[in-house]
């Protein structure tokens, strides 16, 4: 086994396993003695610590001897073995395991407390507090690596001071990624152990913390995120104190510093060795990462992950403010008013509307003025910690450790003022930059003062300002308290915004030179709102509040308490979904979502079109289909369009089971029959006829079997049902002849047949070739009706044709639709054949409060329209068979991926094990950590091990790539990598 110093053997003896370390012929004795000790003094004392223990030899003796064959005597220990995998070999590392190695390690410290041997204040060139010598190494590195190691030297210089006083105590001194153990657990693994405690020194116990971060953040995106759950779990165990936090991120780097002095020597001298090599390359990159971070960012992150007020001066400054409350007079003394209006932009407000009218810069600055009239002695303002969605440029984006990270967290007040409004200082205060920050949703005109008071130093900021008020001021002017300072700019000039002043507090600037974000990410929501008090604080009276967000755990109280429990929640961690925008799904910290589930926001989440021709009818009239109405005719006209000349005639209903149910009575009412055939795992809606014809719910769970009048098929998976490959369809369209005959046997006659034109709860299912042309005749030759469910699949998402049953050259008699038509709005319809429709029309009126209002229609039409004139099918067409082209590819270097299926934007992927056994498991940890990384996948199937893929047809090529990668990322992991 690998080992710096000593010849690691495993021996294994029937079920016990140990280590046998073999230390070279000049090994320090009193050295190994020392190690034994204090390896036996965890195992004696570190209670909750796992940790190799020393075996006596048969003299009792902890070190013995060996004589090899050459004569050398060479000391031998033996240790009990830790079973575990090493954290190198584990993947992912996610936030909860570095939180656990933290922990590991913080327990470590303490059952280290009290151990003491002077061995262990040897000098040493691992121990950080002696990385000085590191400098000698400097001739070694490449001409890019030299600035970013002095970089690092040269703060570590300037800490001596306070470093040297930092409380001290033996510590491991090597949590590297080989000395950690890790649980089986592939789905929620833990640390169990530490292990070689060969470095073990008497040094700053925060150097282990440091130790831990270094190794622990390697390969990942965002290196502080990752260090924090370590810093997190540690002080759990052994709470740090705030002088320690402070220079942890010099720390960090130079133990990667020692570590790449150590490795250049090294290669130096021992060209051969690759262990002593291992971890260079990586060790450079965090290091120049790790340069990007900004110290002080860092040191209020780690602050605020052990609890500690993220900024220092937090408590100073509320206090100062306590004692020096503002006026809004003072900021605008033309405006003259001393309170606010307060107003909603958060991500889930309905001031701002859809993106479209989000974006209409005109008609917010017109509901602005709107809310002005209405409040005219307040200021329209707010927004501090509002989560929004407002932001939509690229440079709001970053990839984070879960994947794509967005800033939403406003860290300003808005106050919506005119343009050309005077805006004066609050305080006495020195320029720090006025600049033009260019780009849209950018500052445009932005200033920030500084400003001291005593001791205390803080900024504030004045953004979209006039560039010309700008202009007049440059670094180092000084202003005085009440002096004015800028004019409130109009778009384009500020940043592309209805005017508004965004005013923000700083209690540092921390490295930005000549911008400060005005928006932050969720992730560093309470180290932001640490830097960027409130500045509601600073006019107390005024009405300003800092937003609440509501605790998403509420709103699923109240659910489980007065909502029916038989409502199912998606994932074990429910999302709180407050905003839809095209292919995404926003929560309520304004992360967004790309959405590969809801098919019913058919033409996209909130699409403007869609949604005005909603608002639009609505304010003008609903009522039902017992008047004559333009929109009706006009949603007929349109649904018709798509619909070969014998589906001619519309029933308007609310919803997929409405539209089933409908199709049955029909089906009843024109054959005088009440046997339906359907097939296994159908899905067909939530009434009881739709129930009753639907196996996936009376086949599954508290359902009690089919009833008398149902009759199920066999379901057509070519795949893995009872008849495999090709050629399959007249096999599986024969037990619909068999049904037939039983029914016949029973002295009845079918009514109908009701089948999804690619099944969708039965897991994506396409029906093999010949199926349903065969299964039609059979049916319709003993009298009964066919019905096509097109609930799911229907209005151009099979990309090939508009309807699913069109795949197959057959036409129904009955054709329902759903979910697609109104794209979130509850509207269905029952598509049928002149000959249903008389039949059905027996003089009993059909009457549907709601089916066919005017809103409902309108929104039907714009659906329909929007899939034309956006060219949606050939979309769905072009994107679906990349995606599927792509996902079958995959199943090369994935042999979970048993079969990729599908149509268009309609596709399945189902997992499978060698032996064709459905990987349920794994379909759902892949559900799960998709939606972790921030894409919603849905499964289902017989067995729930296909994932469905029927996203909003505006889903693009850059959707299906980001999909794809994801994939990737997550069958690499060990739990879907592990067979079985
Ligand atoms: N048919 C199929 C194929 C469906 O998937 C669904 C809904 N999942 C329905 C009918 C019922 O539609 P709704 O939920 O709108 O009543």
């Amino acid at each position: 086994m690998p080992g710096e110093l000593d010849f690691n053997f495993r021996i294994d003896a029937g079920k016990k396993s140990y280590l046998l370390k073999v230390s070279r012929p000049e090994a320090d004795p009193d050295y190994l003695v020392y190690q034994q000790a204090l390896l036996q003094h965890i195992a004696e004392l570190g209670q909750h610590i796992k940790s190799p223990a020393p075996l006596p030899d048969r003299q009792g003796k902890l070190v013995s001897e060996y004589t090899d064959d050459s004569g050398q005597n060479l000391p031998v220990r033996l240790l009990t073995w830790i079973e575990g995998r090493l954290w190198s070999s584990v993947h992912p590392i996610e936030d909860d395991l570095l939180f656990s190695l933290g922990e590991e390690a913080g327990r470590l410290t303490k059952a280290l407390e009290g151990f003491d041997h002077p061995l262990a204040r040897r000098s040493f060139e691992w121990d950080l507090a002696q990385a000085g010598w590191t400098r000698r190494a400097t001739p070694l590195f490449s001409e890019d690596h030299q600035p970013i190691a002095a970089y690092f030297q040269d703060l570590f210089d300037q800490i001596q001071e306070p470093y040297s006083k930092l409380r001290k105590g033996l510590v491991h001194n090597d949590v590297n990624d080989n000395n950690v153990l890790v649980s089986e657990d592939l789905v929620h693994p833990k640390v169990t152990a530490i292990i070689d405690y060969g470095d073990a020194i008497h040094t700053q116990v925060i150097n282990d913390v440091a130790i831990a971060i270094a190794y622990a953040i390697m390969d990942k995106t965002d290196l502080l995120h990752a260090a924090l759950p370590v810093v997190k779990g540690y002080h759990k165990h052994f709470p740090l104190r705030e002088e320690e936090l402070e220079l942890l991120y010099t720390l960090v780097a130079m133990r990667l510093v020692i570590s790449v002095s150590k490795s250049a020597i090294n290669r130096k001298a021992e060209p051969g060795n690759a262990y002593l090599l291992i971890s260079e390359a990586p060790a450079w990159e965090v290091l120049k990462q790790w340069k990007q971070v900004s110290m002080d960012f860092a040191h209020y992150s780690f602050r605020s992950a052990c609890g500690f007020a993220a900024h220092p001066r937090e408590a100073d400054f509320r206090h100062w403010v306590a004692k020096h409350p503002a006026k809004l007079s003072t900021l605008f003394p033309s405006l003259g008013k001393e309170s606010v209006h307060p107003i909603d932009l958060s991500v889930s407000g309905v001031l701002v509307g859809d993106r479209e009218e989000a974006n209409d810069l005109e008609l917010l600055q017109f509901k602005m003025e709107r809310l002005q009239k209405e409040a005219p002695r307040k200021i329209i303002a707010g927004g501090y910690l509002e989560p929004r969605a407002l932001y939509t440029s690229k440079a709001y984006d970053r990839m984070g450790n879960q994947g794509k990270e967005s800033r939403t967290i406003h860290l300003g007040i808005d106050f919506w003022i005119p343009a050309g409004t005077p805006v004066h200082a609050l305080f006495d205060g020195e320029v720090v930059f006025a600049v033009h920050d260019k780009g849209d949703k950018e500052y445009g005109g932005l200033i920030i003062l500084k400003h001291r008071e005593g001791d205390l130093d803080f900024y504030t900021l004045y953004g979209h300002q006039s560039l010309e008020s700008v202009m007049k001021w440059k670094a180092g002017d000084r202003i005085a308290k009440g002096e004015w300072l800028t004019y409130v700019g109009n778009y384009p000039e500020n940043g592309n915004w209805a005017p508004h002043l965004h005013f923000q507090l700083m209690l540092s600037l921390l490295d930005f030179q000549n911008d400060f974000p005005g928006v932050g990410y969720p992730n560093e929501l309470e180290v932001m709102k640490g830097i960027c008090p409130d500045p509601g604080l600073l006019f107390a009276q005024s009405g300003l509040e800092a937003y609440r967000i509501a605790d998403p755990s509420d709103t699923l109280t109240f659910r489980q308490q007065h909502l029916g429990r038989s409502l199912s929640l998606s994932y074990s961690e429910p999302l709180k979904m407050v905003r839809g925008d095209g292919v995404y799904l926003i929560d309520h910290m304004g992360r967004r979502y790309l959405d590969t589930v809801n098919n019913v926001a058919h033409v996209g989440h909130e699409h403007p079109r869609v949604v005005r021709a909603g608002q639009r009818q609505m304010a003008v009239l609903n009522t039902n289909t017992r008047y004559l109405h333009d929109q009706i005719n006009a949603f007929a006209r349109e649904l018709l369009d798509t619909f070969p000349g014998e589906l001619s005639v519309v029933h308007l209903v609310n919803s997929g089971s409405e539209a089933n149910e409908l199709a049955l009575r029909m089906a009843h009412a024109c054959t005088g029959h009440q046997d339906v055939l359907a097939v296994e795992v159908g899905y067909h809606g939530n009434t009881g006829a739709c129930v009753g014809v639907s196996s996936y719910k009376f086949d599954g769970k508290g359902g009690s079997g089919a009833p008398e009048h149902t009759h199920i098929v066999p379901l057509p998976d070519a795949f893995r049902g009872i008849h495999r490959g090709t050629g399959t369809g007249p096999l599986y369209a024969a037990h619909i002849q068999q049904q037939v005959d039983h029914i016949h046997s029973l002295g009845r006659k079918p009514a109908a047949f009701i089948c999804e034109s690619i099944l969708s709860c039965g897991g994506q299912i396409e029906l093999p070739d010949r199926y349903l042309e065969l299964a039609y005749a059979t049916v319709r030759k003993a009298g009964g009706i066919c019905i096509a469910d097109e609930v799911q699949v229907g209005c151009g998402r099979v990309g090939k044709t508009f309807w699913g049953f069109q795949l197959h050259g057959v036409i129904p008699d009955i054709v329902t639709i759903g979910k697609p038509i109104g794209n979130g709005h509850p509207l269905a319809a029952v598509v049928c054949t002149r000959e249903v429709a008389e039949c059905f029309a027996t003089g009993m009126e059909y009457f549907n409060t709601f089916g066919g209002n005017p809103v409902s229609c309108a929104i039907g039409t714009e659906v329909l329209r929007v899939i034309k004139e956006e060219g949606l099918q050939e979309h769905a067409l072009r994107v679906g068979d990349y995606l599927k082209e792509e996902l079958t590819k995959m199943q090369g270097e994935f042999p979970l991926i048993g079969d990729v299926r599908g149509q268009g934007l309609f596709l399945g992927i189902e997992l499978t094990g060698p032996d064709m056994s459905p990987q349920t498991q794994k379909a759902a940890y892949l559900a799960n950590r998709m939606k972790q990384r921030g894409i919603l996948m849905s499964t289902d199937g017989k067995d729930v091990n296909v994932m469905k893929i029927k996203p909003p047809l505006v889903f693009a090529r850059k959707h299906a790539d980001q999909v794809l990668e994801n994939l990737r990322r997550v069958f690499r992991e060990d739990y879907m990598q592990r067979h079985g």
